[in-house]
């Protein structure tokens, strides 16, 4: 049995270099993250380039993703930070004040500059900053009229010093979705041909069309959008507008669980994979799924935990982040990752566990499920989906057979973008019989069930000699 639930590898100075990622794919990486909060644009366009350098050698699609930094706010620097060249901590007491303010000045233990005015227009009396992760909560406890300072009082938590992020899990942040430095990085970015963009701290539907229309000004490959929903204000009531208005998701559960409660993410990520499952779109589950692997061999049973979670929910594609990106194991870890999600599927296989058993069934979804289960029937191999735009096979996949699902398509970029359906093996090609070319999936004399015209054409063939 092949691996159908895909992985998501962020790329950075551990892996590289061609041979890493060779072994990554090798591993049982899908789809390569370039982190744009990290590195330079020239590492970005070397890592890209060694990419497609390797899917060129191997002769398989494989998904390049650029991931925006989006509006990830810090405070600004202290009396003797990094301006002076020291780090200086400052100790703050609980329930003592402290100002956030428009002054460019350093800060010192009773304020600090916000250099984002935005930030200082939006935050409301009663909302919560979280610093540094949400080691530090401060509440607002009132605002200047010109809105050039806020007032707050320390929670809890201590020491503060320079350029630490902050997070603001009550604020609906005013402004674009993508910043000055998104789109610089988009510009180049888009050069380089990626096949997905992620797009930061989305919070709202019109974020993503903001996106897309300025993608879409920028080229006229079908580059897919990502959102990381990772406000609580994108998890509630909008969550399905927005699934609506992406082609994928995923669920960032890194800044998701510092802006809402954390004993609360799973719930959430549940839904969202249901959701995603039910509108045709891939899911990826992210962040710190096998953290411990940063420095170690092998991972924490809770994190093999977490990994198989997410195979039995049916999420498209679990991801890594500094594991593969800055961690000492990149290949092991993914490895490891491949050999959880194996496993996974062969106990959902065996003991006919369907998570997807009571979905809202549309039409459509339905006639899809008819398709996937009369392949079921006949004991084919594989299915082989022939599809030039990605969304007959993504409708296929979303049915979360333990069936293969090769697909073929003329262009390199849907190949690519199908990297991140489950179960999905795409290729480049013209007739059914270019599905041999997936040799670890079928071969010769092997049946299975052709599907085309938007699943309208269903046959059973056998792969010739
Ligand atoms: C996350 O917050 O979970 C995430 C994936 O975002 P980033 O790693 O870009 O902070």
């Amino acid at each position: 049995m092949i691996k159908l639930t895909k992985i998501t590898s962020t790329i950075g100075p551990s892996c590289d270099s061609e041979e890493k990622l060779e072994a990554m794919y090798r591993a049982g990486t899908n789809m390569f993250r370039n982190n744009f909060s990290h590195d330079s644009q020239e590492f970005q366009a070397k890592k890209i380039k060694n990419i497609r350098a390797v899917s060129k050698k191997l002769g398989k699609p494989m998904a390049v993703l650029v991931d925006l930094q989006g509006p990830k706010h810090r405070i600004g620097d202290f009396k003797g930070g990094q301006l002076s060249g020291e780090n200086k901590q400052y100790e703050l007491k609980v329930g003592q004040k402290f100002m956030l303010d428009s002054n460019p000045e350093p800060g010192n233990e009773t304020r600090v500059h916000m250099p984002n005015p935005e930030v200082l227009r939006s935050l409301k009396v009663g909302d919560t900053v979280l610093i540094n992760d949400g080691k530090m909560g401060l509440k607002v406890t009132g605002k200047s009229a010109d809105g050039s300072s806020v007032e707050t009082v320390v929670l809890y938590g201590s020491k503060i010093w320079c350029r630490r992020a902050f997070n603001l899990p009550d604020t609906e942040v005013e402004g674009s979705v993508l910043t000055e430095k998104d789109r610089d990085d988009l510009d180049f970015g888009l050069k380089l041909d990626p096949d997905f963009v992620a797009i930061s701290f989305v919070q709202k539907a019109e974020d993503v069309f903001e996106a897309r229309e300025y993608i879409k000004a920028r080229t006229n490959k079908p580059v897919q959008i990502i959102v990381k929903l990772e406000r609580p204000q994108a998890v509630g009531d909008r969550l399905e507008s927005i699934i609506d208005a992406t082609d994928v998701v995923m669920v960032a559960r890194g800044d998701l669980a510092v802006e809402m409660p954390f004993e609360k993410v799973p719930a959430v990520k549940r839904r969202m994979i249901r959701m995603c499952r039910a509108k045709n779109k891939p899911v990826i589950v992210a962040t710190q799924m096998l953290g411990s692997m940063v420095d170690n061999l092998f991972p924490t049973r809770a994190e093999v935990s977490d990994v198989a979670t997410a195979a039995y929910l049916l999420a498209d594609s679990t991801m890594t982040s500094e594991e593969t990106s800055i961690g000492q194991y990149p290949v092991e870890t993914t490895a490891t990752m491949g050999k959880i999600l194996k496993a996974t599927e062969e106990d959902i296989l065996n003991n006919d566990l369907d998570e997807s058993d009571g979905d809202a069934m549309t039409d459509e979804n339905a006639k899809y499920d008819t398709i996937v289960g009369y392949a079921e029937s006949e004991s084919v191999a594989a299915i082989v989906s022939l599809d030039d735009t990605g969304e007959q096979t993504r409708k296929l996949s979303a049915r979360k057979s333990y069936l293969p699902i090769v697909s073929i398509s003329s262009t390199d970029i849907i190949a690519n973008q199908l990297c991140l359906s489950r179960g999905v093996f795409p290729l480049v090609g013209k007739t059914y019989n270019d599905a041999l070319k997936w040799e670890e999936v079928v071969r010769s004399g092997d049946k299975v069930a052709i599907v085309s015209g938007n699943g309208d054409k269903i046959s059973i063939k056998v792969l010739p000699a």
